[in-house]
């Protein structure tokens, strides 16, 4: 019923400012991480190459390299083939929900990337789209002819 509780709690909170100590301190790096200075004036927090003192990322020596990998990655994003994955012709929900179920295996299998999952999964959510929206045309097609024969029967 007192305020006296609620006042010790929030004194041990370590998160409180006034219980900082030099052990919460981030900024100087003598913990043995990445040299490397951001943009933002940060420090990076990965871990240094063995007897270097910045990471891959910020490595001078590994600069190329490392522009070289992402060059790539971002060619090879584009056209990486699923080894064993052919979805084939897709003209309804079940072949669908097959090229789902051939994606989802793929995906467990480790044959395909998540990134090409995401694709997979958009693509599939578009192509249902408009297999539902060609399926209600066709029905809708079909309740318009029915109608327009019984109009014609009837006058
Ligand atoms: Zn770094």
């Amino acid at each position: 019923m007192t305020g006296e509780s609620e006042e010790i709690v929030q004194k041990k909170n370590p998160r409180d400012p006034a219980a900082t100590g030099p052990d919460n301190n981030i900024t100087p790096r003598s913990d043995g991480l990445c040299a490397h200075i951001m943009d933002s004036g940060e420090h990076c927090r990965a871990a240094p190459l063995r007897g270097k003192r910045y990471c891959a990322m910020h490595d001078p020596d590994y600069q190329e390299i490392m522009d070289l990998a992402r060059s790539r990655g971002g060619k090879r994003q584009i056209a990486t083939p699923v080894e064993g994955f052919k979805a084939g012709p897709i003209k309804d929900t079940d072949q669908l929900r097959k090229t789902l179920e051939k994606g989802i295996n793929a995906l467990i299998d480790g044959r395909l990337h998540p990134r090409q999952a995401t694709a997979l999964a958009s693509l599939c959510n578009c192509l249902l789209k408009t297999l539902e929206l060609s399926d209600l045309t066709e029905r809708l097609e079909t309740v318009e002819d029915k109608l327009r024969d019984r109009g014609e029967g009837g006058s």
